[in-house]
């Protein structure tokens, strides 16, 4: 993540978008886009941008529709949107903010006072984005925390029971930590989380799977539109990275590694059935993967 912050301006005449650029590229990152169109498909191939700077006259889509069209998208809707225009009627400004624009600038624009604005808005933006972080991320792995995971699997429950697609869900323990932090200390204890957390997110590749952890030494996986196979490859997958890691642990069971063992479930939700069974059929797999000697999944 870049500390500077990305600001997009879209605007369709390449005088405004000169001068924004030469007065924010001291402070911030910038991309341009020249029309509405061409904002909207960056914004879906790029990182997402901390603020934009929108022009309201443009050709094809006006400013107006792409702000509607970035409030309505969950994914975009907290990216604060500044109008930039010529149009200067009441009625265009509290159009726009009422459309969920933060600010409205009126063209011409003072310089100066463009760049304080933005500043005040980017200084807001990223300490909500911290407190957003602190509300959904672990404070010790940086991954997502329970209270995402419980909201995640609740609307990923949702979404699979109106598609009726299979939804998987992986439960993973690391194997005998206890005796790991009662021989090498908390402080390694820790570490080890950390990096195993690390090996989960190298292991990732489809942007709506989630991994969290799920309390003390369990992490849990939510795979939408996955079924059995799947869910029992990607497992797989994770338990060899864990176990590529060779972080030392001479006081396991198994072998002289860190290891995890793992249970797997897949359903397709109905009305019959509640996201908490699933956790609990996790569970018991889980159970039965620690039985049969740890370090293996079952499904
Ligand atoms: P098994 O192979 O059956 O999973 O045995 P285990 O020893 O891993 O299981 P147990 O549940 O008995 O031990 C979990 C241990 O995990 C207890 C505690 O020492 C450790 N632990 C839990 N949370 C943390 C944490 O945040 N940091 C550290 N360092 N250790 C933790
Ligand atoms: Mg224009
Ligand atoms: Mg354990």
């Amino acid at each position: 993540m870049n500390k500077r912050g990305t600001i997009l301006i879209v605007d369709d005449e390449r005088f405004n978008i000169t001068v924004l650029k030469d007065l924010l590229d001291p402070e911030y990152d910038t991309m341009v886009a020249k029309n509405g169109k061409q904002a909207l498909s960056r914004i879906a191939s790029a990182d997402l941008p901390d603020l934009i700077l929108l022009d309201i006259m443009m050709p094809e889509m006006n400013g107006y529709e792409v702000c509607e069209h970035l409030k309505s998208d969950p994914l975009t809707a907290n990216i604060p949107v500044i109008f930039i225009s010529a149009l200067s009627q009441v009625g265009d400004e509290s159009k726009g903010l009422s459309l969920g624009a933060i600010d409205y600038i009126s063209k011409p624009f003072t310089p100066e006072l463009v760049l304080l604005r933005v500043k005040n808005h980017m200084k807001f933006k990223q300490m909500s984005d911290r407190f957003r972080d602190m509300a959904t991320l672990d404070g010790l792995t940086g991954i997502a925390n329970r209270r995402r995971f419980d909201l995640f699997l609740e609307q990923e429950w949702g979404r699979s029971m109106r598609a009726q697609s299979p939804l998987s869900l992986i439960l993973m323990d690391i194997d005998y930590f206890k005796p790991f932090n009662d021989n090498y200390g908390h402080a390694l204890g820790d570490e080890c989380l950390q990096e195993v957390a690390k090996a989960f997110t190298s292991a990732m590749t489809r942007k709506t799977d989630l991994i969290a952890r799920y309390g003390g030494e369990e992490f849990v996986s939510v795979l939408p539109e996955t079924a059995t196979e799947g869910a029992v490859l990607f497992g797989e997958k994770l338990r060899r990275a864990v176990s590529d890691l060779k972080f030392p642990h001479a006081h396991s069971g198994v072998v002289d590694h860190v290891t995890i063992s793992l249970g797997a479930t897949t359903m397709v939700p109905s009305k019959e059935l509640k996201c908490e069974e699933m956790i609990l059929l996790a569970d018991k797999k889980l159970y039965q993967a620690k039985e049969q000697g740890r370090n293996r999944l079952v499904y």
